[in-house]
């Protein structure tokens, strides 16, 4: 069983959907003494694909949007920890330029450069020196990041399939790798858009609904645990319930039959809507 995490601002700023540097740090180096083991993308998409098995208490860490915030401060944590982890981009906020300071520098504390009128996310530069080191994986989370209303017409369809091409096109060509993975904004997805982002590439997608992710999951819906602004004890109540044998199985399987019945009767309602 896997457990996926997912994050979004790392600042000591705090706020919402943050985690401070010092809890980030706590919470995979908690994790690794309590014996879970970090994976790689490469290692955990191939797996999968193969149908093998991870071991059962194995992580990917994933951080959401591309914020500048996880280029100064998550970076530094995850290289000093020397845990691998995939960066899910919206490749239409990413912005040109060269690469700025880090937070910090082994002990050294450097002053992060916030400026640049595209200063709230990453830069392609820092993408490409953080994909060169081989333990951030650069995968899509759309060009727009646009939010789904209603059911699934043709031209909404069009305009997602238009949006998906161009994130992937952007990684391929600003990276040098093409993604295989996608993190759905705000976790929504539907059978039929599911499908597209397959015929479109990618085979592995996943959602914001906690859970593990186990042999038995759709590589198109898999779960992840959203773990901003909570503690590191929480977090490890969750990492041990999740992954436990049998237990975390039925807790998974019962979440993603709830999550895939909400997005049904939240469709009902759209298509209700639309034909009022
Ligand atoms: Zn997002």
């Amino acid at each position: 069983m896997t457990l996926a995490l997912c994050f979004h601002h790392v600042t000591p700023i705090g706020g919402e959907h943050a985690t401070v540097p010092e809890r980030f740090h706590d919470h995979l180096n908690e994790l690794r003494r309590a014996g879970f083991g970090f994976v790689d993308f490469d290692t955990f998409s191939r797996t999968r694909l193969s149908g093998r098995r991870l071991p059962r208490r194995t992580v990917l860490v994933t951080t959401d949007d591309g914020y500048a915030d996880n280029w100064y401060w998550a970076w530094p944590v995850l290289r000093d920890l020397g845990v691998p982890s995939v960066f899910f981009v919206i490749t239409g906020s990413i912005g040109d330029g060269s690469i700025r300071n880090v937070a910090y520098e082994g002990t050294r504390v450097v002053v992060p450069d916030h400026e640049g009128g595209d200063g709230r996310f990453m830069r392609w530069s820092e993408l490409r020196a953080l994909h060169r080191t081989g333990l951030v994986s650069v995968q899509s989370h759309t060009h727009l990041h646009t939010r789904r209303v209603g059911a699934d017409d043709k031209e909404k369809l069009r305009v997602l399939g238009e949006d998906i091409s161009t994130s992937c096109e952007r990684i391929e060509t600003e990276v040098g790798l093409r993604p295989l993975a996608l993190a759905w904004p705000w976790g929504q997805s539907s059978a039929r858009t599911r499908s597209l982002a397959c015929e479109l590439g990618l085979h592995m997608q996943f959602t914001v609904t906690p859970g593990g992710i186990g042999p038995w999951s759709s590589s198109r819906l898999m779960s992840r645990l959203c773990a901003d602004e909570r503690d590191t004890a929480w977090l490890l109540d969750q990492a041990r319930r999740i992954t436990a044998p049998l237990i975390g199985d039925a807790y998974s399987i019962a979440r993603v039959c709830w999550n895939l019945a909400r997005q049904a009767h939240t469709r009902r309602i759209g298509t209700a809507a639309g034909a009022a």
